[in-house]
């Protein structure tokens, strides 16, 4: 048997009880009417005296049952002896009643069968075969004491006539069918609760079926209108970069004087303008970039890519850049470091974001340094980009990979920056099924650690030529 809840537990409690005061008037009015009417030798102010005791100790119970402590597991216990106790008592008063009316004549003692199917519902199997023994015990001690001699026997039968009477096989009839449904009883009250229980847990479970397809029909939803966000995006993106470049274009070849001379005021102006379009086509660009790598995250084929050559390209790209803000650029790889699985234009712009960052910010006379190696499961690589920057405060840590985020320090410094180009390395990255990590100390610079996968030869005969696992 599962254990009962806490909940069920205390409701048998008070449902055994409420029977209870059943029993006690029960056994007063059996007891008067048996010894009254019926004419049965029984000493039937001894038995008002057993049910006004039973319910005595039924009030007792009452009260112990509203007084359950309250904390956890400490009330589950305290239910669980009070219980046992219930029973216990029942199993007492019973023996009693059996050795005042009858012993092994009483047909009551049928009655001990209901005690042990309660503590068979309420209680763990063990202490329902403790219950179960002490029955036994106290039923043998009455009628084996008695028929020794030990206990008086009160001879309800014999003592009316020769043999029983018609009313005497009336009785155990009637007691018999008592005995009968009441056991219905019982049984089907456990039964239906049972079956309640089974249709609460079946409801439970169509409800939270019913909640799955509702977060599946919201997460397919989601996805549409992040798609299409995606799509509105790129459209968006594509037609402003035509003209923002002619515009810059344009601003450039008026501030060179080809259309006229410039006073300085006037090129000042373009200067500003110039520096202002520029900024607006690195959102786009990122912008692009972004819709493009969430878009189609595995369009490009993923190959075998060499870090230390990639790194070799990236350092190029940004060269001129490191060198204008006196920041100097290193690379050093291990020998043997094993070429990674990739998408070779897509860890290009990642590269060249975490250095464009590194470059970006941190002070001249700083530098940036590129390593990389192999993790010890021999399954990926981790190259990290390390600066001896500005830094990132421990808050801004959790945010930096969102859109758009950038951190008080950069919004308020003179270090233009679209707050996009985190976000294109983590869809990158996810792309290649890797991680990245940040470590940083404000004011002491940062490292971005990206974890990738290592590059195995496609097994002949591979249908899917990608070398990710
Ligand atoms: P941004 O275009 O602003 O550089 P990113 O998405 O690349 O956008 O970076 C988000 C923010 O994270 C930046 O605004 C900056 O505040 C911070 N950040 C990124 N890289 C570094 C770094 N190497 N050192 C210090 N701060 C950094």
């Amino acid at each position: 048997m599962t254990e009962l809840t806490e909940h069920e537990l205390e409701r048998n409690n008070r449902w055994l009880i409420r029977l209870r005061w059943l029993a006690a008037a029960g056994i007063v009015v059996a007891a008067m009417v048996a010894g009254g009417p019926l004419g049965y030798p029984i000493p039937v102010w001894d038995l008002v005296a057993l049910g006004v005791l039973v319910a005595a100790y039924n009030e007792l119970l009452r009260e112990a049952e509203k007084r359950l402590p309250r904390g956890e597991g400490q009330r589950y216990r305290a239910a669980m002896v009070l219980a046992n106790v219930q029973i216990a008592a029942d199993l007492i008063a019973l023996a009693l009643l059996v050795h005042l009316a009858g012993g092994v004549e009483n047909p009551f003692a049928a009655y001990f069968v209901f005690h042990t199917i309660i503590a068979s519902t309420l209680l763990p199997r063990a202490a329902a075969f403790a219950q179960a023994t002490l029955a036994s015990t106290l039923y043998a001690a009455v009628v084996f004491g008695e028929h020794f001699g030990y206990l008086s026997h009160n001879r309800i039968f014999a003592a009316r006539g020769p043999d029983y009477t018609l009313l005497d096989v009336a009785g155990h009839v009637a007691v018999l069918g008592s005995v009968l449904y009441a056991t219905v009883y019982l049984t089907s009250t456990i039964t239906q609760r049972l079956r309640q229980r089974e249709q609460e847990l079946a409801a439970a479970l169509a409800e939270v079926q019913r909640q799955a397809t509702a977060c599946e029909i919201a997460r397919t939803g989601l996805q549409e209108t992040q798609a299409m966000q995606l799509h509105y995006m790129r459209r968006v993106s594509h037609e402003l970069r035509a003209p923002l470049a002619s515009i810059g274009m344009m601003l450039r070849v008026m501030r060179d004087g080809l259309t006229g001379e410039v006073p300085p005021k006037l090129r000042q102006i373009l200067d500003r303008a110039e520096a202002r379009t520029e900024t607006l086509l690195d959102l786009v660009d990122d912008l692009l970039t972004l819709s493009r790598v969430r878009e189609a995250p595995l369009q490009e084929p993923m190959t075998e890519v060499s870090l230390p050559q990639l790194t070799e390209v990236a350092i190029d790209t940004l060269a001129d850049i490191a060198a204008n803000r006196a920041v100097t650029v290193t690379a050093s790889f291990p020998p043997g470091l094993p070429p990674v699985c990739g998408q070779r234009d897509g860890l290009h712009t990642m590269l060249v974001n975490l250095l464009g960052n590194g470059i970006k910010y941190t002070p001249s006379g700083g530098s940036v340094t590129i390593s990389a190696e192999l993790e010890p499961s021999g399954q990926a690589v981790w190259l990290h980009v390390r600066d001896t920057g500005v830094g990132i405060a421990p808050e801004d840590i959790p945010r930096l990979f969102d859109e758009f985020y950038r951190t008080t320090s950069a919004r308020e410094s003179q270090i233009h920056g679209s707050g996009l180009g985190l976000s294109i390395v983590k869809a990158i990255v996810q792309a290649h099924g890797g991680e990245v990590r940040v470590d940083s100390e404000l004011g002491r610079g940062s490292t971005f650690s990206v974890r990738l996968p290592v590059w195995h030869p496609p097994t002949a005969g591979d249908e899917d030529e990608s070398c990710l696992a």
